[in-house]
């Protein structure tokens, strides 16, 4: 029998999960790793986050101008 490696609990036979018990327990683990990575690089992180904001600038932008619309837009309607 197989068990979760993060909880413990039984991975039920013929589950095609190996080492985890639910989608809960997987995003868990990586959501952990990606912390303790950010942690002991954060000059990486800084340093990609930047990057990805320079290489997205338009679009974060853009995003800003459509959030924004939407937000007018939703207000008119509630007026209306
Ligand atoms: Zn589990």
């Amino acid at each position: 029998m197989k068990t979760c490696q993060l909880c413990g609990k039984a991975i039920e036979f013929g589950s095609r999960a190996k080492k985890y018990c639910s989608e809960e327990c997987r995003k868990r683990v990586k959501y952990e790793k990606d912390r303790a990575w950010c942690k002991a690089n954060p000059e990486k992180v800084t340093a990609y986050a930047r990057k990805w904001y320079a290489d997205n600038r338009e679009l974060m932008q853009r995003q800003g101008r459509d959030i924004y619309r939407q937000k007018v837009m939703a207000k008119n309607k509630e007026e209306k």
